[in-house]
């Protein structure tokens, strides 16, 4: 057997990668790090669209393992921007010395399995190869850019963003005619800023969403006073919460609530702003008449809000709210009232081609200076299966994951020994608070990667009966609820051709994580330590 140039490699320079390379070194591994940006940072470097921002409280959106970061760093807003984020995650790289193993500007295309050497064979781009023991995926879950399929895309002679890949110059759209293409998040919190330098703006929406007001402002110096004093309380009280987000949740059903109740607390929770819109009752994601209570409200919003009622209802969604990713902004309903925005449907009458001067819709063509494709990701799978990945006896991810992705916990698939998935398909990701998830996926990793060294293991692998089990149930418990009925990218449904599977786990994290820990304390039960 041929020795190995590293322990272990990681892909992705995110916040999953990071964290992931320092605890490896705290280990006294040999690790490295790809990056396919010219810096640290992931999500946060690529999506530097105007208005981007996080929407979870930057409070808790923000790593916890280490007591003195999160006391000294400062957010400045509940909602912080996205320059501030990639600030964040430079300083961490810093404090913690991780660039000198971060190789950038390096996309790794194939890590195949050896089965000789029990190893992994990693290939990048600049046709450098290296072998390691332990392969760990920190892709993230929203990165792979879905270019959509529209005729001409490439014919366009004014200037074409994509929200995903933001140029690193700041766009100046002033005096401009600019399209938006898409009303997912990304659209609805970069409009906004848009319209205000755009001469003429037009939104191109397929499907109209549901949104929260972020009721984003500076932070309360008492509540930054209040969180970093009982840190330690609070991150716990989060792991005992289904998404990971300590706020205030009901513990009562809507349908046995009075109906005024209920519309006194979706209100305060409107004027409050965010993600917890729906956290007021245990059944609004599972019962439809709960459900559509709360999605009438929001609508009656969007009426009041919009001025001209053609185009409040163009905008009212036609869904169940919450099946779709909720999204929050700032004024983004309001901007319809600007006499220069205009909302046209792609639904009825889609988009037929993108020519030099502009989009062709119904027939007819409508100039622009500049298209921004706010148009979303190959979602969860995407990244990973854009890299050839190849398992034992040369079996390729790709089949694996035809009918949909395969993992025991997200964490491991079958067939490929030694390879990790942080925030993998089938775990929650993305219906959680994304740092707190990433360092469980992390730190569980980096534990079964010490525990086989302190055992004198070279491979882990998952069963395929554990893993089995594991989709079923994460398909069972998806089954239960409102979301897995709407056609959304958790399921796929935004990428052409890709299987219909509900992707991440909805089982929330306190059980998710009950369930990771129990699986150790069996002596590592449903995987293979040889
Ligand atoms: P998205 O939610 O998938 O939205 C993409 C939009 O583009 C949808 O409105 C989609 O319409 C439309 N679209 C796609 N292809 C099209 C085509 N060929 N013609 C016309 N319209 C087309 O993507 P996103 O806005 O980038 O957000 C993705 C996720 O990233 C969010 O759900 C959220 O989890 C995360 N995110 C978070 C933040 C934040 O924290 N603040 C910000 C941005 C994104 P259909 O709906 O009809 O498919």
């Amino acid at each position: 057997m041929g020795k190995q140039d590293l322990d272990v490699v990681v892909i992705g320079a995110g916040f999953g990668g990071m964290y992931m390379l320092h605890r490896l070194r705290k280990m006294g591994l040999r690790a490295r790090a790809y990056e396919v940006g010219d810096d640290v940072g992931g999500t946060w470097y690529w999506n530097r669209y105007p208005g981007a921002r996080v929407d979870v409280e930057s409070m808790q959106y923000s790593y916890q393992f280490d007591e003195e970061l999160q006391q000294e760093w400062e957010w400045s807003e509940k909602y912080s921007p996205q320059p501030e984020i990639l600030r964040y995650a430079q300083h961490v790289a810093e404090r913690f010395d991780l660039r000198k193993d971060i190789q950038f500007n390096t996309r790794v295309t194939a890590a195949h399995f050896d089965d000789a050497n029990e190893d992994w064979l990693i290939t990048t781009d600049r046709g450098e190869q290296v072998r390691a023991r332990h392969f760990v995926l920190a892709v993230g879950c929203l990165s792979s850019f879905n270019v959509p399929d529209i005729p001409g895309i490439n014919d366009f002679a004014g200037d074409s963003y994509y929200t995903g890949k933001w140029p690193h110059k700041p766009v100046d759209f002033s005096g401009q005619r600019v399209a938006v293409i898409g009303t997912g998040s990304s659209a609805m919190q970069s409009s906004p800023e848009i319209a205000k330098q755009a001469s003429a703006l037009t939104v191109f929406q397929r499907t109209a969403n549901f949104s929260i007001p972020a009721q984003n402002r500076p932070q309360d110096p008492d509540y930054v006073a209040y969180v970093k004093a009982n840190y330690p309380e609070l991150r716990a009280k989060a792991k005992t919460i289904y998404g990971g987000v300590v706020d205030e949740f009901g513990t009562a059903k809507a349908l046995e609530t009075p109906i005024e109740e209920i519309h006194k607390d979706l209100e305060a929770r409107w004027q409050k702003g965010g993600l917890t819109f729906l956290g007021g009752f245990t059944d609004m994601l599972t019962d439809r008449q709960a459900n559509e209570i709360a999605a009438e409200f929001a609508k009656n919003k969007i009426r009041s809000i919009v001025k001209d009622p053609k185009t409040a209802e163009m905008l009212c969604p036609k869904n169940i709210i919450g099946g779709k990713r909720l999204c929050v902004d700032t004024e983004y309903f309001a901007m319809y009232n600007h006499p220069h925005v205009n909302l046209l449907d792609v639904q009825e009458t889609p988009i037929e081609r993108i020519t030099a001067k502009g989009i062709v819709r119904g027939g007819v063509e409508h100039e622009f200076d500049s298209i921004v494709y706010a148009t979303g990701y190959d979602a969860i799978t995407g990244s990973y299966l854009r890299i050839d990945i190849r398992g034992r006896n040369g079996v390729e991810l790709k089949d694996h994951w035809d009918a949909g992705p395969r993992t025991y916990l997200g964490l491991m698939v079958s067939g490929f020994p030694n390879m990790f998935m942080v925030t993998g398909p089938g775990s929650p990701s993305v219906l959680t608070n994304m740092l707190p998830s990433i360092e469980i996926s992390v730190e569980w990793i980096t534990d079964a990667i010490a525990d086989m060294r302190a055992e004198d293991k070279k491979l882990c692998q998952a069963r395929p009966e554990a893993e089995a089990e594991w989709v079923a149930h994460v398909n069972e418990v998806a089954s239960k609820s409102l979301r897995s009925t709407v056609k959304s990218w958790y399921i796929g449904a935004n990428i052409p051709g890709k299987p219909s599977v509900f992707m991440p786990y909805l089982g929330g994290q306190p059980a998710y994580l009950a369930k990771c820990q129990e699986v150790v304390a069996n002596g590592y039960e449903g995987f293979d330590l040889t």
